[in-house]
């Protein structure tokens, strides 16, 4: 609203407009100072140049005041409303001074004036002016441009009507009760404009206008540097008149001269300022066309697809990319709604987040497959300051590579397992193997040490078991094994705890974090569970029943020597073992010497 381009208020005047001001006023103040002397010498009668001058006036002082009235619908400024009227006021007193001009429109003038009637018009113009310039001047102080209020129709009619109305006054005063008018005008010249001190009076005037207005601007700006020139020029007007003293003299047509100034320089400088306004828009619009190309350019380089639509989603704009995906061109859907084009799209997650982000103003990423063209999209949708805008690419080749790995991974991973399975688990049985079995104690060894707790470790082996396969044979004593393994599961039931094949009929149970007695407690009720099966095996020297024997053996990884290593504590298990054979078999030897043995 108040930039400078677009208001002259505050336009400031470049030093050569200044200077092209300074030698205008200066050029014209020089002739009419050369041209006073002989201000009054008689030339022809150019009985038209009358016409001429006013209408020239007239037009300039309308379009000043039209172009005013302009700037302040612009800025709201009201000083310029004053000085608009101004302008107003100056053009039209005008209209009645040619109409009761003598010999202009009718011999005596018309209106039923009399032959005073012009030259009060005349005075009345050059009293109006630098009255208005005072006003306009004295405003300035009242309103300072920043503080412009959003008032103005009323304000704007109240001082047009003001105007219209003093004119309408004048102008029935002066024809009505013209013979009421002091006489100026004796015999064709009008001395008595000095005598009788109105001459002066209007010369100081403007003059005390051209102060006044000066101190108040410094001529500044555009506008105000043209307005000081526009008030000199009336003052020569006015000078140049007084010593013309009479019609169609020498001074009388200079100071027509200078009145045609006077009313016309702020216009030039409007025309001229508009001039300038107009060569830059049009520069602007081409420099704003360029960059439009180049983004465009940009747009179209990127891979990305992309699109933009306004609040009405009206499609603003589609790069190459997604010219292509969708199959249309940017001419053909510009304007129209993207729900119109392509209704598909109407309840996907695409159709979600662009309502979303128009309506919350955060920019949102998401994958959704396309289901029409089955592709898969990765989508961004980010605000935009007239509605939103949308990038997008095909990933699906990404998508499907990533399922592809994902599939083959799990393969793998499975295969893995299977592998892992088979390398632990014992064939047989299908408990844990002895290459298990060692890695667990080396592990458990370890984790005991940094715990401080003690590790325990049963060993388990079969009574007789060589007379079994002698009385069964060697695949009931396959199952036997089989049988015997699953009874131990049973009992074992601790996560901790670790059961495996040792090796022919022979398991052992690694127990972290259990002491001797609670591993004592556990080979007894593996015992006892084995007993109560009563798998049968006649030719056992223990009884009619399969029975096992075990040894139990505990340490404390952390109290051992540094070169200590798991098969010591197997070593201890087996001696235990060996003992509980001795002990008549069926029983539980620990590596304290405790024996349980069976009742
Ligand atoms: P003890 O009470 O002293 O342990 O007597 P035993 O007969 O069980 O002792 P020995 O170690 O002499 O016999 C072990 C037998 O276990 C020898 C072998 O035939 C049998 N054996 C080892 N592995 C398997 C197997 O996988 N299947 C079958 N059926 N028998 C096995
Ligand atoms: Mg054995
Ligand atoms: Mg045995």
């Amino acid at each position: 609203m108040r930039d400078p381009l677009t208001s002259l208020i505050n336009t400031p005047a470049a030093p050569r407009q200044k200077l092209m001001a300074i030698i205008i006023g200066s050029v014209m103040f020089v002739i009419s100072l050369i041209a006073i002397p002989f201000a009054s010498t008689p030339l022809i009668h150019i009985k038209p140049f009358m016409s001429i001058v006013i209408a020239w006036v007239m037009f300039g002082y309308f379009m000043t005041s039209y172009l005013l009235y302009i700037q302040f619908q612009v800025t709201r400024y009201k000083p310029i409303l004053i000085l608009s009227a101004t302008f107003l006021y100056s053009g039209l007193i005008t209209i009645p001074e040619i109409l009761t001009f003598p010999e202009v429109f009718a011999q005596e003038g018309l209106l039923n004036a009399g032959p005073q009637s012009p030259i009060w018009f005349w005075i009345c113009w050059h009293a109006g002016f630098p009255l208005g310039v005072f006003m306009y001047a004295f405003s300035l102080r009242r309103w300072s441009f920043a503080s412009t209020e959003r008032k103005g129709k009323a304000g704007s009619g109240a001082i047009f009507g003001g105007v219209i109305v003093i004119l309408a006054g004048l102008t029935y005063l002066l024809t009505k009760h013209h013979e009421l008018l002091p006489v100026i005008i004796r015999g064709g010249k009008y001395n008595e404009l000095i005598t009788m001190g109105i001459g002066p009076v209007l010369s100081l005037m403007n003059l005390a206008a051209l102060v006044y207005l000066y101190v108040m601007t410094r001529g500044q700006s555009l506008l105000h540097l043209w307005l000081l020139l526009s008030v000199f020029m009336l003052f020569l007007d006015l000078a140049v008149t007084q010593f013309a003293g009479a019609r169609y003299s020498l001074g009388w047509y200079l100071s027509c001269v200078n009145s045609l100034i006077s009313s016309t320089v702020v216009l030039f400088v409007f025309f001229h300022q508009m001039n300038r306004l107009y060569v830059r828009l049009i520069m602007s619009q081409s420099a704003l066309k360029q960059s439009q190309e180049r983004v465009a350019l940009i747009l179209d380089s990127i891979t990305d697809a992309f699109f933009a639509v306004d609040r009405q989603w009206g499609y603003t704009y589609t790069n190459k990319e997604a010219e292509k995906y969708y199959g249309f061109t940017f001419d053909e859907v510009k304007g129209q709604s993207i729900w119109e084009i392509s209704p598909q799209l109407a309840k996907t997650k695409l159709s979600e987040m662009c309502h979303r982000v128009m309506d919350q103003g955060e920019p949102v990423e998401f994958t959704e497959y396309d289901k029409l063209r089955g592709r898969w999209l990765e989508i961004r949708v980010y605000p935009s300051r007239d509605g939103i805008s949308v990038y997008f690419r095909d990933v699906t080749e990404r998508i499907v590579a990533e399922e592809q790995m994902k599939e083959a991974n799990k393969k793998l991973q499975m295969a893995n397992r299977l592998l892992t399975d088979f390398s632990y688990t014992d064939g047989l049985t299908g408990v844990y193997n002895r290459r298990y079995f060692d890695q667990m104690m080396q592990q458990e060894w370890e984790r005991m040490k940094r715990e401080k707790s003690p590790l325990s470790l049963i060993m388990l082996d079969i009574d007789y078991f060589k007379k079994y396969n002698d009385t069964y044979g060697h695949l009931a004593g396959d199952e036997c094994l089989c049988q015997v393994a699953q009874a131990i599961r049973t009992v074992v039931i601790h996560p901790l705890y670790v059961m495996a094949r040792y090796g022919g009929e022979e398991f052992g149970v690694i127990l972290p974090q259990t002491d001797a007695a609670k591993a004592m407690e556990v080979a007894e009720a593996i015992r006892v569970y084995l007993e109560s099966l009563a798998f049968p095996h006649t030719a056992s020297e223990v009884g009619s029943i399969v029975t096992c024997s075990l040894g139990t053996a505990t340490r404390l990884p952390e109290h051992t020597l540094p070169d200590d290593t798991p098969s010591m504590l197997i070593a201890q298990a087996d001696q235990a073992l060996y003992l509980a054979k001795q002990a008549g078999r069926n029983c539980v030897v620990a590596d304290t010497g405790i024996v349980i043995a069976r009742k």
